[in-house]
């Protein structure tokens, strides 16, 4: 099922909405302009008319919620991979973030609706920064150096041809993921990681650890040496930053 819409709230809330009345799985919405883009932990994703890409997939995975740790950084290897044939030499930041030129180009939003157990209805938020200009009104909101595919490239990208290439690929990565496991993923990852061998700090709404990043386990799970040893970092209210 496809769903567009010029202006809409946020296309995971979309999602949620056609979940409750449609069995039609999976369901791809997408809009022009979101006027309550999210990012993790309620925060805003600044989402303009300008040509961008914002869309929500809406799939079942015939799976329980706890096979699908690394479910978001599969999400970002299908973009990362999709975006480098087309020559954008994109980077993933764990767990969630796609990065180009080492500015922020797109982010991802997994949330989950309805039961834990199999089958399991997941909704995968992305929002990328395709054509918004460097100018545009409320950029100044993001408090971090951001930029777009068409500010890389120096010329306006055609979102059709790029959607062409990322659903096709986020489709066969996701099952993929469903009847293989994390594995492929887990040997993928080193490729696009932009953080290994670096210096971060691990925030969480308690507290701060710091150490180097050494990439992630077979569960997706960050890999982090801390002066108290090798630490695995799971996903959840979690971000990194550099030191
Ligand atoms: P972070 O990038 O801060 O480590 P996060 O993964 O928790 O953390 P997200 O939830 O992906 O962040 O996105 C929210 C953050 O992304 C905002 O706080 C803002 O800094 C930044 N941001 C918001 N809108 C955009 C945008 N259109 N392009 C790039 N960055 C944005």
């Amino acid at each position: 099922l496809f769903d567009y819409q010029v202006e809409s709230t946020s296309t995971n809330e979309t999602v949620k909405t056609l979940f409750k009345t449609t069995l039609h799985r999976p369901i791809l919405a997408t809009t022009e302009k979101q006027t309550q883009g999210r990012g993790r932990r309620g925060r805003v994703w600044h989402s303009p008319y300008a040509q961008n890409c914002y869309l929500s997939l809406g799939y079942r995975f015939n799976a329980a919620l706890s096979e699908l740790s690394g479910l978001s950084l599969v999400v970002g290897l299908a973009f990362a991979e999709a975006l480098s044939e087309l020559n954008f030499p994109v980077e993933l930041k764990w767990p969630n973030d796609l990065y180009l030129n080492g500015k922020k180009l797109g982010g991802i939003l997994v949330e989950l609706e309805g039961t834990f157990d199999a089958p399991c209805d997941v909704i995968i938020g992305v929002g990328l920064n395709v054509n918004m200009p460097l100018n545009d009104d409320g950029t100044e909101q993001i408090d971090q150096a951001w930029t777009s595919l068409s500010q890389y490239k120096g010329e306006v990208v055609d979102r059709t041809h790029l959607l062409l290439i990322i659903i096709p690929k986020l489709e066969s990565f996701l099952a993929i993921f469903e009847q293989q496991g994390f594995t492929k993923f887990a040997q993928l990852w080193p490729q696009y990681d932009r953080y290994i061998d670096q210096a971060v700090n691990i925030i969480s709404a308690e507290k701060v650890i710091t150490g180097i990043a050494q990439g992630i386990n077979e569960q997706g799970e960050l890999l982090l040496q801390t002066e108290q040893g090798l630490l695995n970092i799971s996903g959840g209210e979690i971000s990194l930053r550099p030191v």
